[in-house]
Parts: C-alpha cells; structure tokens; sequence
C-alpha cells in the first residue's frame, strides 16, 4: 500500500493571513486541480490519495503513478515514521511512514502532506493510515521522541506498541560526548539485546560508567528503546533512520511544488520496484539475499554447537555460553533471537541440522522468503499520462549526488 494524503488542517479563516499558509492552500488548489480532476485511467488500483481542502474531502484514487498494495504480509508490522519541512515557496510538513521489506531495503507505505508539524497533523495523518490499513495490535510504530507524534500514536492507535529511536534517544543523553566510540557501542548493546540478563549485565556496565542518565532511561521506559524490554515486536529496527532517509534523499525535491515533489517520489519508488523486481527474479535460495546472509552467518557460527534431545520437539543446545532452549512447536528459543528477530538462530539452525534437515529457511517468518519478496514488486509503477518535461530526478541530480 502507498498513500499520499494532503491536507489543510483547519480551513480558510484566520490562518489564511499567513503568506506561507496561503501559498500552501494555492499549492493544494493547484494538486487537486492537477492530480485529482483530471485522473488518467487507472493503473495502480489499491493505492489511495486523499485529499482534504477546506473541509470539503475528495477521496479518489491516484492511480497512475503510484506503488501498488504492499500489504503487511510483504512486510514487518513494524512502521517508522518521521516528518520534514518544505523549504520552497509552498510551506508545509511532509509525514512519512515506512516499512522494511524481506531484504531489509527501505519500502514506503504512505506519505502525508500537511501544514504544521503538530499533534493534529500528526493525528490527521495515522487516521487516514489506519483507514488503509486498519487496527492490527501486532503493529509497531518507531519514532523520534516528539511529543506530538506521541499523542497521535495513543489517540489512533492506542493498542499498538510506540517505540522510540534509539539513536534519537542516544544523541539526547549526549552519550557521544562523554566516552565517545567506546560508550556508543555500548549503548547500541545494550539497545539491542535479546535477552533480558544480558540487558540487565549491559545496563549495569552502561550506568556505571555514566550514572548520570539513568534516571532519565528509568522515566522513558525501558520497554520504549530497550528490544529486550520492548512490550511490542520492534524485530531490527532500532531507530526511524528508514524515514529519515527518504527525508535525506527529498531534501531539494522539498524545495518544489507539491506535485513536483509526489513527482520525485514516484520517479524514485518506479525506479526501485523495477530493480527489485528484477532482483526477485534473480533470487535462488528460498530466502532474500539479506535474509540468506544472515542466516549463513549464524551457520558459520555455530558450526561447533552441540544439540541434545529433550523430547520430539525440544532441543538443549550447548554454544559455550548461556546455552539455548529451542522448542520448534512454540517457535522459541531461550535466547529469544529467534522470536524477536524473526530469523533462525544459531541454536535452531543446528537442531535443523541435528534433525537432518537440508536447510533451515522454512524457520524464518514468511516476509524473509524469495515469493513473498517477488510479490512485493509483482506490481509496476507506472508513469502519468502527462509526464513533465524533464524527469525531476535527472533535474535534481545535476544539483546534488542523490543515490537510490
Ligand atoms: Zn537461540
């Protein structure tokens, strides 16, 4: 699924007194005149545009340029979400959310476009998100901790999981400056550990190197940055770097009109179903080549592990450490890599091999597999009937080194 949404939050009346609020109403008249009046014939039938002038709404489908319907089978229920200032002559907020697919390659699922970065923006945007995708308890939102954005989440989706970003979090404890390299990888251990003991020796370490932020760690919420913790599935992502690049990689489309900048996104997003497509096609092992390379090193891994029955499906494994509990019926593993990540650990990949099973990817949750990758992109973007000129890429690529 792929969503524009634009909005004016609160009318004509008095905000119009703003030169930069009138521009962005004029920009608005503009895109539904432009966008919405004159659709092409359909093309792209599951993506959705809304647009909200005024209180007079028009719903219709944008269906000549945009992706098609990547539904959460394609990819984690966990979303990261961010927004950005337009800086050209049309003022105005960009709102995005994005998913990571089976390849851990950034997919966008919607983008809003609104005129201040405020709690209502934010409100108005997961409302028209939730409409397409619809209350899933499953889903997890990561974000920078902004307190509008929190707001919006508890209001929309009150059952979700809200995690922050750790990296956000990590430059607000100024932790950089303090130890430097050393203390950062620390941090990042520690946000990232699957089991809540080894959590618990990593904080330790961490606080008593800088006591200073523990009471600041205790009142966010260790379930809120801490994925042993974590009330929700956050699986790899630790930080809303996947929105923050799309907002690094628009910095100058953002300079452009409305439709010049919905332009850029669908030249980009046209660009990537058709390499990862053709990526797709390419793909022998039954897993996607991130996935694959993951699980390949924790073959590598736990090439010297030893397994010992418990019953028909629990397995004891020895790895020199803590040890591992797998029971393949539950889909768990003491180490809990497994049901956190969503891919084998190294103690299910050497019962897999105890088991004498020839490989180990049919333990991987479904969105790491090559058909679901292929059925992600199956689908073409495709180009408006009346095109501009120059493609807005080539444009902006003679100004700036923008990479795909
Ligand atoms: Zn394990």
């Amino acid at each position: 699924m792929f969503t524009i949404f634009v909005s004016d939050e609160s009318g004509v009346g008095s905000s119009s007194a703003n030169p930069n609020v009138k521009n962005y109403q004029s920009e608005e008249h503009h895109l539904q005149r432009k966008i919405v009046q004159p659709l092409p014939p359909a093309k792209n039938p599951i993506s959705t545009t809304t647009i909200a002038i005024h209180s007079r709404k028009c719903n219709r489908r944008l269906t000549t340029s945009l992706p098609p319907f990547p539904t959460p089978n394609h990819h984690s229920l966990c979303l990261s979400q961010d927004g950005a200032h337009l800086n050209g002559k049309f003022k105005g907020t960009i709102f995005l959310a994005v998913a990571m697919d089976g390849n851990n390659q950034i997919l966008p699922i919607a983008f809003g476009i609104g005129k201040t970065e405020s709690g209502e923006s934010w409100t108005w945007f997961l409302t028209k998100l939730k409409e397409c995708i619809g209350e899933n308890p499953s889903l997890s939102i990561i974000s920078d901790k902004v307190a509008s954005i929190e707001m919006a989440i508890r209001t929309v989706f009150p059952f979700s999981f809200h995690g922050l970003c750790c990296r956000h979090l990590m430059v607000n404890l100024r932790l950089k400056s303090k130890k430097g390299k050393t203390f950062e990888q620390l941090w990042w251990r520690t946000c990232k550990a699957y089991r809540v003991s080894d959590f618990d020796e990593l904080m330790h370490t961490l606080i008593n190197d800088c006591p200073d932020i523990y009471n600041t760690l205790l009142n966010v919420g260790y379930d809120k940055w801490s994925r042993a913790h974590s009330a929700g599935q956050r699986y790899n992502v630790m930080t809303s770097n996947s929105a923050e690049s799309i907002n690094a990689l628009s910095r100058h489309a953002r300079k452009l009109p409305i439709t010049k900048l919905i332009e850029f996104f669908r030249e980009y997003l046209q660009k990537w179903y058709y390499n990862r497509r053709n990526l797709g096609v390419e793909l022998e092992h039954p897993l996607t080549q991130w996935a694959e390379n993951k699980v390949m090193q924790r073959i590598t891994k736990s090439a010297t592990w030893k397994v010992t029955g418990v019953n028909g499906h629990v397995f004891e494994v020895a790895d020199g450490g803590k040890k591992g509990l797998v029971d393949l019926y539950a889909r768990t593993c003491s180490c809990r890599q497994w049901q956190l990540s969503g891919l084998p650990c190294g103690h299910v990949i050497v019962v897999s091999r105890f088991l004498n099973q020839t490989e180990c990817s049919h333990w991987a949750l479904h969105w790491f597999t090559r058909d679901v990758y292929r059925s992600t992109y199956e689908e073409s973007i495709n180009t408006p009937l009346r095109r501009p000129v120059m493609p807005i890429t080539a444009r902006l690529s003679t100004r700036s080194n923008i990479r795909s």
